[in-house]
């Protein structure tokens, strides 16, 4: 589903991304881990544009994001066409991100209706099973303030599903959640693993990952220094990078 190659990003002259290459399959889960500052959040932004890489391509699905390619120049793509593309894939970030404005049919029914002119009545009808699947059938019209951290999360992992991705990016989404609310949002993503959507999450919730994770990605300083099978990888990691980490976060 995913292709990245030869992705680099620099930030006032320091490359914090150096050179990626990183392939997800269609319905996939990769896990990426790694120290603060390695560049995880940094990649998912390439992934979906919100970031443009200094190099590298990324492609999803056959669909090169955010440029288009004129023999070997790439050109950017203009924002609505950017915003086309974005439209099809799901971010689920830290902080929630809801609007607080909107009630929380209201937040996932949003982007489907205005970013990809869908009919609203459908819209409306899919938000509810969505926010049932999601354990939140009865939250409907809540307004964000009144949900708790983890209930605002699902909400958050509800109006991405609504979009219907190929593809769903997940930054760290139960660290600013308080410990007793984590294991809902992770029952809920454990529930959408495997169901057809490439998953990536940056997480460090280790036991999370074994568990749920086909692949797991250890980035360190901008470069992917050990990948593979997630439990190989988790259990008997061969970089001493990889396995200096592990023993620091477990
Ligand atoms: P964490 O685990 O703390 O979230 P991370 O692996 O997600 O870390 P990134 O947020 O991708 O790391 O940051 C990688 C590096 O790029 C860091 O040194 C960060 O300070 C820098 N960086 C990220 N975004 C920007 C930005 N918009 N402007 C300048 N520097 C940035
Ligand atoms: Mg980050």
């Amino acid at each position: 589903a995913v292709q990245a190659r030869g992705i680099r990003k620099s930030y006032h002259g320091t490359e914090v991304l150096r050179g990626i290459d990183l392939a997800v399959r269609t319905g996939e889960v990769v896990a990426l881990i790694g120290p603060s500052g390695s560049g995880k959040s940094t990649l998912l932004r390439v992934l979906n544009h919100l970031e443009a890489q200094d190099a590298g391509t990324v492609h999803i699905d056959g669909e090169l994001i955010g440029y288009r390619q004129r023999g070997n120049t790439l050109r950017p793509l203009p924002d609505h066409a950017v915003r086309a593309q974005r439209s099809h894939i799901g971010f689920v970030f830290q902080q929630f991100n809801l609007f607080p404005h909107l009630t929380a049919l209201e937040n996932v029914v949003l982007a489907p209706v205005s970013a990809q002119r869908r009919p609203r009545a459908e819209v409306i009808a899919e938000a509810r099973q969505l926010l049932e699947r999601v354990g939140l059938a009865d939250f409907a019209d809540a307004y964000p303030r009144r949900l708790s951290g983890g209930q605002q999360q699902r909400v958050a992992i509800a109006r991405a599903l609504a979009l219907k991705p190929r593809l769903i990016l997940f930054d760290e989404p139960t660290s600013a959640l308080d410990p007793e609310l984590v294991g809902e949002v992770l029952a809920v993503i454990r529930d959408l693993a495997h169901g057809g959507t490439a998953l990536v999450i940056v997480t460090h919730e280790i036991g999370f990952a074994r568990e749920v994770a086909d692949t797991v990605v250890f980035l360190d300083e901008g470069l992917i220094v050990e990948q593979g099978e997630a439990a190989a990888v988790l259990d008997h990691p061969e970089h001493p990078r990889t396995q200096a980490f592990l023993s620091r976060v477990r």
